[in-house]
C-alpha cells in the first residue's frame, strides 16, 4: 500500500531565536554515578541553536545516559544542563513542560500498539498540550502526510513496518513542536533495507534548521549533516571537534581505533 516517501518542502519551521544567543543545549560539568558505578565524568559540551551534533562511541561508553539527561528522563548527581534557558535540574523546573519542548526518538520505536496511528499522533497533543482534537488531528496528519505515510492513519502500529513505525514516531515528536530532538540510535533496530527511509527524514529536520542531538554509527549520516561530532569512551567526551576534524583526523587514540573499526 501506498508509502509516498518523504513529501518537498519543510518539515518543520525553526523555532525563533533567542535574544541572547544563548545555545539551545547546555551541558556543564555534568557527572552522574549509578550507586558506585560513575557511568558520567564531567561532561561538558553545547549544541547552538540549529546545530546538529551526532554523539558516537563504544557500546556502553554513556551516549544514551547522557542524552536522557538532557529531557531528564535520568538525573544526575553534579554539574548542570540548561535547554533553551530552562534548567533541567532546579527545584520549580516543570518537567513535563519540559519534555514536551525536547523531542526523543529511541531504538525501539516506542508508540503506543494498542492506539491507531492518528491517536498516536495525537494523544500528548491533547492531553499534554491541551491542544483541542481537531487541531492535533490536523497538525499529526499534516506531519504523516509529511513523512509520506498519511494512507496508513487508520492501521496499528503492528500494521506498519519499523521504518515506517519510526517514521511515525518522528512525526508524533514533531507533533509537539519540540525545540530540540534528540535521537537515540534511531535505525539500529531496523532492516537494513528501512534505515534509509529513517535518515532520508531526519536529514530533511537537520537542513531545516532543528537542533538536533544525534546518537547514531551511521557516519554517512554525520558526514552529511553533522557539524559537530562527539566521541565518548567510558563515561567521558574523549572528542568534541567539528565534523572536517572529527573525519579528518580525530585527537585521540580511542577515537581513531573506534573509527578505524566502523568505517
Ligand atoms: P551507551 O548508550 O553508550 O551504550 P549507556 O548510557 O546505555 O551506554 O550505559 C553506560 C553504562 O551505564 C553501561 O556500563 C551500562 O551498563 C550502565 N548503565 C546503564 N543504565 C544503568 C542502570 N539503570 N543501572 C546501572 N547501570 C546502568
Ligand atoms: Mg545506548
Amino acid at each position: 500500500p501506498a508509502d509516498e516517501g518523504l513529501r518537498a518542502g519543510p518539515l518543520v519551521t525553526p523555532p525563533p531565536a533567542t535574544a541572547t544567543g544563548q545555545p539551545m543545549i547546555a551541558i556543564d560539568r555534568v557527572s552522574k554515578w549509578y550507586g558506585e558505578f560513575r557511568v558520567l565524568t564531567d561532561c561538558s559540551t553545547s549544541v547552538a541553536r540549529g546545530e546538529v551534533v551526532v554523539v558516537c562511541g563504544p557500546s556502553g561508553s554513556g551516549k544514551s545516559t547522557l542524552i536522557k539527561c538532557v529531557n531528564a528522563l535520568e538525573p544526575f548527581q553534579e554539574g548542570q544542563i540548561t535547554v533553551d534557558g530552562t534548567r533541567v535540574k532546579e527545584r520549580g523546573t516543570n518537567l513535563p513542560k519540559l519534555r514536551a519542548r525536547v523531542g526523543m526518538v529511541f531504538q525501539h520505536f516506542e508508540l503506543f500498539p494498542h492506539l491507531s496511528i492518528t491517536d498516536n499522533l495525537t494523544i500528548a497533543q491533547r492531553k499534554v498540550l491541551g491542544r483541542p482534537g481537531a487541531e492535533a488531528r490536523k497538525r499529526g496528519l499534516d506531519l504523516l502526510d509529511r513523512v509520506g505515510l498519511s494512507a496508513h492513519a487508520q492501521k496499528y502500529p503492528g500494521q506498519l513496518s519499523g521504518g515506517q513505525q519510526q517514521r511515525v514516531a518522528i512525526a508524533r515528536a514533531l507533533a509537539m513542536n519540540p525545540v530540540v530532538m534528540l535521537f537515540d540510535e534511531p535505525t539500529s533496530a531496523l532492516d537494513p533495507e528501512m534505515v534509509g527511509e529513517v535518515l532520508d527524514v531526519m536529514v530533511e529536520l537537520a537542513r531545516d534548521g532543528m537542533t538536533m542531538m544525534v546518537v547514531t554509527h551511521e557516519m554517512g549520516f554525520a558526514r552529511k549533516v553533522a557539524d559537530r561530532v562527539i566521541f565518548m569512551d567510558r563515561g567521558e567526551i574523549v572528542e568534541d571537534a567539528t565534523k572536517d576534524a572529527f573525519f579528518g583526523q580525530p585527537r585521540s587514540e580511542r577515537a581513531q581505533q573506534f573509527l578505524s573499526k566502523i568505517l
